[in-house]
Protein backbone atom coordinates (compact mmCIF):
# COMPACT_ATOMS: atom_id res chain seq x y z
CA UNK A 1 0.00 0.00 0.00
CA UNK A 2 1.36 3.71 -1.15
CA UNK A 3 2.17 5.99 1.71
CA UNK A 4 1.99 9.47 1.32
CA UNK A 5 2.83 13.02 3.89
CA UNK A 6 1.92 15.83 3.25
CA UNK A 7 1.04 19.17 5.66
CA UNK A 8 -2.36 19.39 4.50
CA UNK A 9 -4.64 16.71 3.36
CA UNK A 10 -8.05 17.87 2.17
CA UNK A 11 -11.02 15.53 2.34
CA UNK A 12 -13.60 16.17 -0.30
CA UNK A 13 -13.02 17.91 -3.65
CA UNK A 14 -16.20 20.16 -3.56
CA UNK A 15 -15.97 23.63 -4.29
CA UNK A 16 -14.77 23.77 -0.35
CA UNK A 17 -12.04 21.32 -0.76
CA UNK A 18 -10.86 23.28 -4.00
CA UNK A 19 -11.42 26.39 -2.37
CA UNK A 20 -9.28 25.17 0.68
CA UNK A 21 -6.66 23.75 -1.30
CA UNK A 22 -5.93 27.05 -3.50
CA UNK A 23 -5.59 28.79 -0.25
CA UNK A 24 -3.08 26.32 1.61
CA UNK A 25 -0.89 25.67 -1.50
CA UNK A 26 -0.42 29.59 -2.11
CA UNK A 27 0.38 29.14 1.42
CA UNK A 28 3.25 26.83 0.46
CA UNK A 29 2.14 24.12 2.26
CA UNK A 30 2.20 20.71 -0.14
CA UNK A 31 -1.12 20.21 -0.06
CA UNK A 32 -3.63 16.99 -1.31
CA UNK A 33 -7.05 16.62 -2.07
CA UNK A 34 -8.46 13.22 -2.03
CA UNK A 35 -12.19 12.48 -2.74
CA UNK A 36 -14.24 9.69 -2.68
CA UNK A 37 -15.39 10.00 -6.42
CA UNK A 38 -15.08 11.83 -9.14
CA UNK A 39 -13.86 15.87 -8.17
CA UNK A 40 -15.98 18.35 -8.65
CA UNK A 41 -18.71 17.58 -5.55
CA UNK A 42 -22.71 18.43 -5.62
CA UNK A 43 -22.62 21.17 -7.56
CA UNK A 44 -21.43 19.40 -10.80
CA UNK A 45 -25.02 18.00 -10.80
CA UNK A 46 -26.22 21.75 -10.85
CA UNK A 47 -27.38 22.59 -14.33
CA UNK A 48 -27.00 26.17 -13.93
CA UNK A 49 -26.09 28.47 -10.86
CA UNK A 50 -26.84 31.96 -10.87
CA UNK A 51 -25.66 33.29 -7.97
CA UNK A 52 -22.12 33.29 -7.91
CA UNK A 53 -20.54 36.28 -8.09
CA UNK A 54 -19.10 36.97 -11.09
CA UNK A 55 -21.51 34.70 -13.27
CA UNK A 56 -24.79 35.55 -13.76
CA UNK A 57 -25.26 32.27 -15.24
CA UNK A 58 -22.75 29.21 -14.88
CA UNK A 59 -23.42 25.50 -15.43
CA UNK A 60 -22.48 23.70 -11.99
CA UNK A 61 -19.66 21.22 -13.96
CA UNK A 62 -18.42 24.50 -15.68
CA UNK A 63 -17.97 25.84 -12.58
CA UNK A 64 -15.93 22.96 -10.55
CA UNK A 65 -14.24 22.94 -13.60
CA UNK A 66 -12.65 25.95 -13.33
CA UNK A 67 -12.13 25.62 -9.48
CA UNK A 68 -10.30 22.39 -10.10
CA UNK A 69 -8.33 24.08 -12.65
CA UNK A 70 -7.29 27.22 -10.18
CA UNK A 71 -6.70 24.95 -7.65
CA UNK A 72 -3.92 23.16 -10.20
CA UNK A 73 -1.90 25.84 -11.26
CA UNK A 74 -0.45 26.14 -7.64
CA UNK A 75 0.12 22.54 -7.59
CA UNK A 76 -2.38 20.74 -5.29
CA UNK A 77 -2.16 16.96 -5.74
CA UNK A 78 -5.46 15.44 -6.39
CA UNK A 79 -6.38 11.63 -5.62
CA UNK A 80 -9.82 11.22 -6.78
CA UNK A 81 -12.30 7.53 -6.29
CA UNK A 82 -10.54 7.09 -3.10
CA UNK A 83 -13.05 6.09 -0.34
CA UNK A 84 -11.97 6.76 2.91
CA UNK A 85 -11.91 3.64 5.50
CA UNK A 86 -10.74 5.49 8.39
CA UNK A 87 -9.12 8.46 9.86
CA UNK A 88 -7.36 9.09 13.13
CA UNK A 89 -7.61 12.83 13.64
CA UNK A 90 -6.12 12.89 17.34
CA UNK A 91 -2.33 11.04 16.30
CA UNK A 92 0.56 13.11 14.76
CA UNK A 93 0.66 12.74 12.34
CA UNK A 94 -3.15 12.72 11.43
CA UNK A 95 -3.65 9.75 9.43
CA UNK A 96 -6.39 8.93 7.05
CA UNK A 97 -6.54 5.40 5.28
CA UNK A 98 -8.11 4.68 1.86
CA UNK A 99 -8.88 1.67 0.32
CA UNK A 100 -5.56 2.15 -2.40
CA UNK A 101 -3.08 4.15 -0.03
CA UNK A 102 -2.26 5.36 3.30
CA UNK A 103 -2.29 9.55 3.75
CA UNK A 104 -0.26 11.38 6.50
CA UNK A 105 -0.81 14.71 7.55
CA UNK A 106 0.45 17.74 9.92
CA UNK A 107 -3.10 18.92 9.49
CA UNK A 108 -6.75 17.61 8.03
CA UNK A 109 -9.45 20.09 6.45
CA UNK A 110 -12.98 17.91 6.21
CA UNK A 111 -14.72 19.26 3.19
CA UNK A 112 -16.98 16.18 2.65
CA UNK A 113 -20.02 17.65 2.17
CA UNK A 114 -23.39 15.88 2.57
CA UNK A 115 -25.86 13.83 0.73
CA UNK A 116 -30.06 14.21 -0.12
CA UNK A 117 -31.75 12.68 2.80
CA UNK A 118 -33.83 9.76 2.19
CA UNK A 119 -37.92 9.94 2.68
CA UNK A 120 -37.68 6.62 4.36
CA UNK A 121 -40.59 5.22 2.85
CA UNK A 122 -41.90 1.65 1.88
CA UNK A 123 -40.55 1.03 -1.69
CA UNK A 124 -37.91 3.87 -1.72
CA UNK A 125 -35.13 2.07 -1.21
CA UNK A 126 -36.33 -1.01 -3.86
CA UNK A 127 -37.74 1.23 -6.78
CA UNK A 128 -34.06 3.50 -6.77
CA UNK A 129 -32.81 3.41 -10.35
CA UNK A 130 -36.44 2.12 -11.42
CA UNK A 131 -38.47 5.20 -10.21
CA UNK A 132 -36.99 6.79 -7.20
CA UNK A 133 -34.17 9.41 -8.03
CA UNK A 134 -32.42 12.40 -6.07
CA UNK A 135 -30.84 13.80 -9.30
CA UNK A 136 -33.47 15.52 -11.63
CA UNK A 137 -30.33 16.26 -13.77
CA UNK A 138 -29.23 12.77 -14.26
CA UNK A 139 -32.01 11.26 -14.84
CA UNK A 140 -34.83 13.63 -16.49
CA UNK A 141 -34.23 12.49 -19.81
CA UNK A 142 -35.62 8.89 -18.69
CA UNK A 143 -38.75 11.06 -17.99
CA UNK A 144 -39.64 12.41 -21.36
CA UNK A 145 -43.83 13.01 -21.75
CA UNK A 146 -44.40 10.98 -18.22
CA UNK A 147 -45.85 12.44 -15.20
CA UNK A 148 -42.87 12.93 -11.95
CA UNK A 149 -43.23 14.13 -8.67
CA UNK A 150 -40.83 16.21 -6.53
CA UNK A 151 -41.43 15.92 -2.99
CA UNK A 152 -39.95 19.10 -0.96
CA UNK A 153 -40.35 22.67 -0.42
CA UNK A 154 -37.06 24.08 -0.71
CA UNK A 155 -34.57 25.41 -3.56
CA UNK A 156 -33.64 22.11 -4.45
CA UNK A 157 -37.07 20.95 -4.86
CA UNK A 158 -38.79 23.47 -6.78
CA UNK A 159 -35.24 24.03 -9.33
CA UNK A 160 -35.52 20.45 -9.79
CA UNK A 161 -39.23 20.37 -10.49
CA UNK A 162 -39.15 23.27 -13.10
CA UNK A 163 -36.27 21.55 -14.71
CA UNK A 164 -37.96 18.32 -14.71
CA UNK A 165 -40.85 19.97 -16.67
CA UNK A 166 -38.81 20.54 -19.77
CA UNK A 167 -39.00 16.45 -20.17
CA UNK A 168 -41.67 15.53 -18.33
CA UNK A 169 -45.61 15.95 -19.30
CA UNK A 170 -46.61 16.90 -15.90
CA UNK A 171 -44.63 17.18 -12.20
CA UNK A 172 -46.56 17.47 -8.97
CA UNK A 173 -44.42 19.15 -6.32
CA UNK A 174 -45.85 17.61 -2.96
CA UNK A 175 -44.69 20.12 -0.09
CA UNK A 176 -45.60 18.96 3.93
CA UNK A 177 -46.85 22.44 4.53
CA UNK A 178 -48.68 25.12 2.24
CA UNK A 179 -46.06 27.25 2.23
CA UNK A 180 -42.70 26.94 0.18
CA UNK A 181 -39.53 27.27 2.53
CA UNK A 182 -37.50 28.13 -1.38
CA UNK A 183 -36.83 31.89 -2.23
CA UNK A 184 -38.73 34.00 -3.22
CA UNK A 185 -37.88 34.62 -6.84
CA UNK A 186 -37.32 30.39 -7.07
CA UNK A 187 -40.82 30.36 -6.00
CA UNK A 188 -42.53 33.10 -8.23
CA UNK A 189 -40.92 31.49 -11.52
CA UNK A 190 -42.18 28.58 -10.07
CA UNK A 191 -45.89 29.56 -9.62
CA UNK A 192 -45.82 30.54 -13.26
CA UNK A 193 -44.71 27.41 -14.56
CA UNK A 194 -47.93 26.03 -16.37
CA UNK A 195 -46.50 22.01 -15.97
CA UNK A 196 -45.69 22.30 -12.43
CA UNK A 197 -49.14 21.58 -10.26
CA UNK A 198 -48.52 21.82 -6.17
CA UNK A 199 -49.97 19.23 -3.99
CA UNK A 200 -49.95 21.39 -0.43
CA UNK A 201 -49.88 19.66 2.99
CA UNK A 202 -48.75 16.59 1.99
CA UNK A 203 -46.59 13.31 2.55
CA UNK A 204 -45.57 10.78 0.78
CA UNK A 205 -46.39 7.74 2.47
CA UNK A 206 -45.67 4.35 0.23
CA UNK A 207 -44.17 4.18 -3.15
CA UNK A 208 -45.54 1.37 -5.37
CA UNK A 209 -44.82 -0.11 -8.55
CA UNK A 210 -44.59 -3.46 -10.66
CA UNK A 211 -41.10 -3.56 -12.51
CA UNK A 212 -41.08 0.69 -12.15
CA UNK A 213 -42.94 2.90 -9.88
CA UNK A 214 -46.27 3.04 -11.34
CA UNK A 215 -48.26 5.31 -8.43
CA UNK A 216 -47.52 6.90 -4.87
CA UNK A 217 -49.60 6.97 -1.75
CA UNK A 218 -49.89 10.39 0.06
CA UNK A 219 -51.06 11.12 3.26
CA UNK A 220 -52.79 15.03 3.68
CA UNK A 221 -50.99 16.47 6.91
CA UNK A 222 -54.61 18.29 7.33
CA UNK A 223 -57.33 16.17 7.51
CA UNK A 224 -55.11 12.22 7.75
CA UNK A 225 -57.07 11.58 3.91
CA UNK A 226 -54.79 9.16 2.22
CA UNK A 227 -54.99 8.78 -1.40
CA UNK A 228 -52.86 7.69 -4.51
CA UNK A 229 -51.55 9.19 -7.39
CA UNK A 230 -50.09 7.89 -10.00
CA UNK A 231 -46.87 8.54 -11.27
CA UNK A 232 -43.98 7.20 -13.58
CA UNK A 233 -41.10 9.07 -10.99
CA UNK A 234 -40.69 10.34 -7.98
CA UNK A 235 -37.85 12.77 -6.58
CA UNK A 236 -37.47 13.09 -3.25
CA UNK A 237 -35.11 16.61 -2.26
CA UNK A 238 -35.92 16.84 1.26
CA UNK A 239 -32.92 17.60 2.69
CA UNK A 240 -29.22 16.77 2.87
CA UNK A 241 -27.26 14.59 5.63
CA UNK A 242 -23.56 15.35 6.73
CA UNK A 243 -21.31 13.07 4.55
CA UNK A 244 -19.40 11.76 8.07
CA UNK A 245 -19.46 7.91 8.71
CA UNK A 246 -15.78 7.61 8.77
CA UNK A 247 -15.31 9.98 10.98
CA UNK A 248 -16.44 7.72 13.92
CA UNK A 249 -17.27 9.74 16.45
CA UNK A 250 -13.77 11.38 16.78
CA UNK A 251 -15.27 14.90 16.77
CA UNK A 252 -17.97 17.17 18.13
CA UNK A 253 -20.85 17.21 16.13
CA UNK A 254 -24.59 18.44 16.45
CA UNK A 255 -27.27 16.12 16.60
CA UNK A 256 -27.63 16.03 12.70
CA UNK A 257 -24.15 15.07 12.35
CA UNK A 258 -22.90 18.11 11.11
CA UNK A 259 -19.50 18.94 12.35
CA UNK A 260 -19.08 21.95 15.18
CA UNK A 261 -16.45 24.61 14.06
CA UNK A 262 -15.39 27.78 15.42
CA UNK A 263 -15.38 30.84 12.99
CA UNK A 264 -11.69 30.06 12.02
CA UNK A 265 -13.34 26.28 11.22
CA UNK A 266 -11.34 24.95 13.71
CA UNK A 267 -13.25 21.43 14.67
CA UNK A 268 -12.87 20.26 18.33
CA UNK A 269 -9.49 18.73 17.40
CA UNK A 270 -6.19 20.90 17.23
CA UNK A 271 -5.09 20.69 13.35
CA UNK A 272 -8.72 19.64 12.10
CA UNK A 273 -10.99 22.07 10.00
CA UNK A 274 -14.23 21.67 8.47
CA UNK A 275 -15.96 23.52 6.12
CA UNK A 276 -18.69 23.98 3.77
CA UNK A 277 -22.10 21.87 3.64
CA UNK A 278 -20.43 19.27 6.16
CA UNK A 279 -19.91 21.50 8.94
CA UNK A 280 -22.94 23.41 10.66
CA UNK A 281 -23.80 26.75 9.11
CA UNK A 282 -26.91 28.73 8.33
CA UNK A 283 -26.37 29.01 4.79
CA UNK A 284 -24.94 25.95 2.47
CA UNK A 285 -24.24 27.34 -1.05
CA UNK A 286 -20.94 27.01 -3.43
CA UNK A 287 -20.43 30.67 -2.27
CA UNK A 288 -20.35 29.65 1.35
CA UNK A 289 -18.29 26.53 0.67
CA UNK A 290 -16.02 28.62 -0.96
CA UNK A 291 -15.34 31.29 1.99
CA UNK A 292 -15.29 28.20 4.47
CA UNK A 293 -12.21 26.91 2.42
CA UNK A 294 -10.50 29.94 2.22
CA UNK A 295 -10.52 30.87 5.72
CA UNK A 296 -9.98 26.88 6.96
CA UNK A 297 -6.79 26.92 5.06
CA UNK A 298 -5.09 30.29 6.31
CA UNK A 299 -6.04 28.71 9.55
CA UNK A 300 -4.73 25.23 8.72
CA UNK A 301 -1.81 26.99 6.73
CA UNK A 302 -1.01 28.75 10.49
CA UNK A 303 -1.50 25.83 12.46
CA UNK A 304 1.79 23.82 10.06
CA UNK A 305 3.79 27.49 10.69
CA UNK A 306 3.27 26.68 14.31
CA UNK A 307 4.23 23.14 14.82
CA UNK A 308 7.45 24.07 12.64
CA UNK A 309 8.13 26.91 15.45
CA UNK A 310 7.67 24.10 17.73
CA UNK A 311 10.29 21.76 16.23
CA UNK A 312 13.03 24.38 15.49
P1 LIG B 1 -33.95 22.51 2.53
O1 LIG B 1 -33.82 23.96 2.19
O2 LIG B 1 -33.56 22.06 3.90
O3 LIG B 1 -35.45 22.09 2.25
C1 LIG B 1 -35.91 20.81 2.53
C2 LIG B 1 -37.40 20.76 2.24
O4 LIG B 1 -37.86 19.42 2.41
C3 LIG B 1 -38.21 21.66 3.16
O5 LIG B 1 -39.22 22.31 2.44
C4 LIG B 1 -38.79 20.66 4.17
O6 LIG B 1 -40.07 21.03 4.63
C5 LIG B 1 -38.92 19.41 3.35
N1 LIG B 1 -38.77 18.19 4.17
C6 LIG B 1 -37.80 17.92 5.08
N2 LIG B 1 -37.96 16.67 5.59
C7 LIG B 1 -39.06 16.17 4.99
C8 LIG B 1 -39.74 14.92 5.09
N3 LIG B 1 -39.31 13.95 5.90
N4 LIG B 1 -40.83 14.73 4.33
C9 LIG B 1 -41.27 15.71 3.50
N5 LIG B 1 -40.68 16.91 3.35
C10 LIG B 1 -39.57 17.14 4.09
O7 LIG B 1 -33.10 21.58 1.54
P2 LIG B 1 -32.64 21.80 0.02
O8 LIG B 1 -33.74 22.35 -0.80
O9 LIG B 1 -32.00 20.51 -0.38
O10 LIG B 1 -31.50 22.89 0.13
C11 LIG B 1 -30.35 22.66 0.96
C12 LIG B 1 -29.53 23.95 0.96
O11 LIG B 1 -28.98 24.18 -0.35
C13 LIG B 1 -30.38 25.18 1.29
O12 LIG B 1 -29.59 26.08 2.04
C14 LIG B 1 -30.69 25.77 -0.06
O13 LIG B 1 -30.95 27.16 -0.06
C15 LIG B 1 -29.40 25.45 -0.82
N6 LIG B 1 -29.66 25.39 -2.27
C16 LIG B 1 -29.47 26.53 -2.98
C17 LIG B 1 -29.71 26.54 -4.35
C18 LIG B 1 -29.48 27.81 -5.12
O14 LIG B 1 -29.31 28.86 -4.50
N7 LIG B 1 -29.46 27.77 -6.44
C19 LIG B 1 -30.16 25.39 -5.00
C20 LIG B 1 -30.39 24.25 -4.24
C21 LIG B 1 -30.14 24.26 -2.87
P3 LIG B 1 -40.29 22.29 5.59
O15 LIG B 1 -40.15 23.49 4.73
O16 LIG B 1 -41.66 22.06 6.11
O17 LIG B 1 -39.23 22.18 6.66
Amino acid sequence: MQTYEFDTVILGGGPAGFSAGLYAARGAVSTAIIDISMLGGQPSNYLELENYPGFSKIGGFDLMEKFEEHADMFGVQKFPMQEIESVDLVSSPKVIKTKEAEFKAKTVIIATGAKPMKLGVQGEAEYVGRGVSYCAVCDASFYRDKVVAVVGGGNSAVEEAMYLTKFASKVYLIHRRNELRADKIVQERAFKNEKLEFIWDSVVKEIKGSDLVNSIVLQNTKTDEISDLEINGIFPYIGITPNVDYINGQIAQDKSGFILTDETMKTSIDGVYAIGDVRKTPLRQVITAASDGAIGAVYAVKYVESLEEVTV
